[in-house]
């Protein structure tokens, strides 16, 4: 094992869930989720092998993103979506980007950039459906409506979408996804009226899209699940589907030593040794991702078993206490990973730390080296 500390990405297996996501909502086109580095996976691997799967579009929140996967040749259907005014749009829709709008100032900005730039642009109409985040509440949305088919006429922009997002997809039977689903139906509809042809409909996370066949509708965008995690961990449905995790969260162990009972361990002392032990020094700390809060709390796969975190998450290091189990400098520890050998998994710890899968993915620090496999991809 050469490699001391890394976040090592399974790309078959992110290539495979894509697949298998495909078969589960069959009749739908597949947009692959890869905002925020594809969840902390490295977004340029991460959107190859989701391709490679059959993803025939990638998802990303900014436009900067939208560009970096345009620069590595990625030549799918890209889409984007949060901006705040002011932003650029030019090299977005030079680049074929195609573009959420959420409102009528919205629609202005990007097709003045359309203009500029002497191309249309496809523009996806963002409603809100009860999310209440992003998205023209019913009340806005005959104005948005009309603001686009109107650059629509004039020939800077080709409405492709009509779009919403879900609050408690991940929460089966949640009354507001019923709600959303109908609100979602009358926006399409005053859309089509007024003229909208649009290509594609879709609302679907990774929640709906295992669990909600009326919400898949032209496309679905997962993104957790691409990366083999489960968005709703209490069905197990991603499991289920035979989805694996991607990421396996690695160290090796900086030092090993004895000491004695009663020693304070780490910042502030917060684990005391209670007899004379074995401690490993695992060199990730908060700066790489560790959570703080996994102080005395966390789980790590170490000399063949789980160890908790002793004491204090610093920055760049934290401590194990293995008691009278054989360890040396050296050795691999696994942080989290598809739990094969009994290591945990992401879904693991954000129980332990009480949030979800998804922090615990995309907050993998960038001093750790993601690391490919990618045999088969
Ligand atoms: C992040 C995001 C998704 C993917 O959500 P998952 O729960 O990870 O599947 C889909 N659509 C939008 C608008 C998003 O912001």
């Amino acid at each position: 094992m050469s490699v001391t500390t890394a976040a090592r990405v399974d790309l078959v297996a992110i290539r495979r869930n894509v697949e298998l996501l495909r078969e589960s909502a069959p009749g739908a086109e597949l947009m692959a989720v890869v905002k925020a580095d594809g969840y902390g996976h490295g977004i340029i691997p991460a959107a190859r092998a989701a391709v490679a799967g059959g993803a025939s579009w990638l998802g990303v929140a900014t436009l900067d993103e939208a560009l970096t996967l345009r620069r590595a040749g990625l030549d799918v259907r890209v889409m984007c979506w949060l901006y705040a005014p002011g932003e650029r749009f030019d090299d977005a829709v030079a680049e074929d980007v195609d573009l959420s709008a959420t409102s009528v100032g919205q629609v202005e900005e990007i097709t003045r950039a359309a203009a500029r730039v002497g191309r249309q642009v496809r523009l996806h109409l963002k409603t809100d459906t009860g999310l209440a985040r992003s998205g023209a509440t019913p009340a806005d949305w005959p104005a948005l409506v009309d603001a686009a088919l109107r650059a629509q006429a004039e020939g800077l922009a080709t409405v492709v979408g009509l779009w919403s997002h879900m609050a408690c997809a991940d929460e089966p039977g949640h009354p507001s996804i019923a709600a959303q689903l109908r609100e979602f139906d009358e926006a399409v509809e005053l859309a089509e009226k007024a003229g909208a042809r649009p290509e594609v409909r879709h609302i679907a996370n990774s929640a709906a899209t295992l669990t909600l066949p009326e919400a898949r509708y032209d496309l679905v965008r997962p993104g957790i699940a691409v990366y083999g995690l489960d968005p709703i961990p209490s069905l197990g449905p991603a499991r289920r589907l035979g989805l694996r995790p991607a990421m396996t969260l690695t160290g090796r162990l900086a030092l090993a030593k004895r000491v004695g009972a009663g020693q304070g361990v780490s910042y502030g002392h917060r684990y005391t040794t209670s007899a004379e032990t074995t401690l490993g020094l695992v060199p990730l700390g908060y700066a790489d991702g560790i959570p703080r809060h996994g102080t005395n709390l966390l789980e790590v796969w170490a000399a063949g078993r789980r160890r908790r975190v002793a004491g204090t998450v610093c920055m760049d290091q934290f401590v194990i206490d293995v008691g009278d189990d054989e360890i040396r400098a050296g050795d691999e520890v696994i942080l989290f990973g598809p739990g094969d050998r009994g290591e945990p998994t992401a879904q693991d710890w954000a129980e332990m730390l009480g949030t979800i899968s998804y922090e615990i993915v995309t907050r993998i620090g960038a001093r750790v080296p993601r690391t490919y496999a990618e045999e088969a991809v």
